[in-house]
């Protein structure tokens, strides 16, 4: 007799990001801009003083407190993640019973169906329409008439840029009275639709964001789960206790000492995005039937292409060390620096 997998686990591959070194990288939605030096030198000062010999504060209330304040929203409504990613693994083994029904949005983020997976939930496709928007009535038909236990989407949509209004979102918390309505917010700071302040009225909306993407500090490794009490206490009851560092837990209070550093960082990717947005669109215009793309609310532009040409253009980007995103048939590209987006702009056109 000898060892074998377990059954679920025995075809999965582990997520591999492009690696190696590119000139540019506009392929995963990181934030171009580095933190300040005088907000690097704050942490590394605060890192400095730790008792690395002690466990971390389980609850991270130091991050609670600033983060919350930064926000918006009491500290006794946040969860600290080691990433939303670990709290995404989180939602659904603990918010959920093996075989119970969880509804994602297609095309959306794809680890949500990976983890609904692997806590052994029933995951049930909705289908976008055709300009990637959630129709919110049929949405609720289809948490209603399944009987589904948890919806998750992100809004503005990863991939697409695509959001759906604060009214769509509440409507759907209030269309799913017995469905816990997972917001994801990681990209609202480029867009302004968030349900944020509306977590206390309603027992069933959790909101989820992230400091990998407008706060600059992917590699930190720090999210956050907004939600009412009771499911907070769950959240916070059923997490490992020590699962967010200290120098994590350090250096996400300093990040949120500086608000006015988050929101001219905020600005300065928003005005890259539109620049980025409107060098695209006009080639849209110059050379029709070649791609076209819809406005966006996040800080990437997401391009469709007709079949088999945004394979052919990445690996031609690539060969330039100019990396973006290809899905399907389309690209998702991050926007960067002026020079990184004129580069990318360049080369799209010069291989259409
Ligand atoms: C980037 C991203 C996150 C953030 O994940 P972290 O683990 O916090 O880095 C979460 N959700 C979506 C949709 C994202 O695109």
């Amino acid at each position: 007799m000898s060892y074998t997998l377990n059954q679920k686990v025995s075809n999965l591959e582990p997520y591999e990001p492009i690696s190696g070194h590119y000139a540019i990288r506009l392929d995963a939605n990181e934030s171009f801009l580095e933190i300040p030096e005088h907000v690097k030198a704050d942490m590394l000062s605060r890192i400095a003083n730790l008792h690395l010999n002690r466990y971390p504060d389980p609850l991270a209330a130091g991050v609670c407190e600033r983060a919350g304040k930064y926000l918006g929203v009491r500290p006794e409504l946040i969860t600290v993640g080691n990433g939303s990613d670990e709290l995404l693994t989180l939602l659904t083994q603990v918010m959920m019973s093996k075989g119970e029904k969880l509804v994602y949005t297609t095309p959306d983020f794809s680890m949500y169906k990976c983890y609904g997976y692997l806590a052994e939930v029933e995951c049930i496709e909705f289908k976008k329409d055709a300009n990637y928007r959630i129709d919110v009535d049929k949405l609720i038909d289809l948490i209603q008439s399944e009987g589904a236990r948890m919806v998750i989407f992100s809004n503005p949509c990863n991939p697409t840029g695509v959001g759906i209004s604060r009214e769509e979102v509440l409507r759907l918390v209030e269309g799913a009275p017995e469905c816990l309505v997972v917001v994801d917010e990681a990209y609202m700071e480029f867009w302004d639709q968030s349900v944020l302040d509306c977590v206390e009225n309603y027992d069933n909306l959790m909101v989820l964001k992230t400091c990998s993407k407008s706060f600059r500090m992917a590699g930190i490794r720090c999210g956050l789960a907004i939600s009412n009490p009771a499911v907070t206490n769950a959240l916070r009851a059923a997490k490992s206790p020590y699962n967010v560092n200290s120098m994590t837990q350090a250096a996400a209070e300093a990040l949120f000492d500086y608000p006015h550093e988050l929101d001219s960082a905020t600005q300065t990717v928003v005005d890259s995005r539109d620049e980025l947005y409107k060098a695209v669109k006009a080639l849209a215009g110059k050379y029709p039937g070649k791609l076209s793309l819809l406005p966006t609310s996040a800080n990437f532009v997401y391009i469709r292409m007709p079949a088999g040409q945004a394979k052919r253009i990445f690996e031609a980007m690539k060969a330039e060390g100019v990396i973006v995103r290809c899905m399907g048939d389309c690209l998702r590209v991050t926007c960067g620096t002026e020079y990184e987006n004129t580069e990318v702009v360049r080369l799209l056109e010069e291989n259409l």
